[in-house]
C-alpha cells in the first residue's frame, strides 16, 4: 500500500494583528482645555495697575499674547488689550520691539 501523500496545504493561519492606527498629532489642541482666567475667577479684575498680572499675558519682547495662547476669552482679551495698553503708557509694562 502506497502511502498517499497528501499534499498539506498549510493554512497559513492569518494573524490578525488589530492594526494599531499610529495618530500623529500634530499640533492639535493641547490636552488641557485652557479657560479664561478671569471668567474662572469672577473676583479677578483687569487692572492696568496690576503689572504683574498683567505680565502673564505679554511676549517678552511686550507684545500682548494671543487669546489663543492665553485661553482668555474674547471679551477679557479685548479689556486686557485695552489694560496692557494702559500700562505702558503709565510705564508698567515695556512697549513692543524694546
Ligand atoms: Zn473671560
Amino acid at each position: 500500500m502506497e502511502e498517499v501523500k497528501e499534499a498539506k496545504t498549510e493554512v497559513k493561519a492569518e494573524e490578525t494583528k488589530p492594526v494599531e492606527k499610529k495618530k500623529f498629532v500634530k499640533h492639535k489642541q493641547q490636552n488641557k482645555k485652557k479657560v479664561c482666567i478671569f471668567c474662572q475667577d469672577k473676583n479677578a479684575v483687569i487692572d492696568y495697575k496690576d503689572a504683574n498680572r498683567l505680565r502673564k499675558f505679554i511676549a517678552e519682547g511686550g507684545k500682548i499674547l494671543p487669546s489663543r495662547q492665553t485661553g482668555t476669552c474674547a471679551r477679557h482679551q479685548r479689556e486686557l488689550t485695552v489694560a496692557i495698553k494702559r500700562a505702558r503708557n503709565m510705564a508698567l509694562l515695556p512697549f513692543m520691539g524694546e
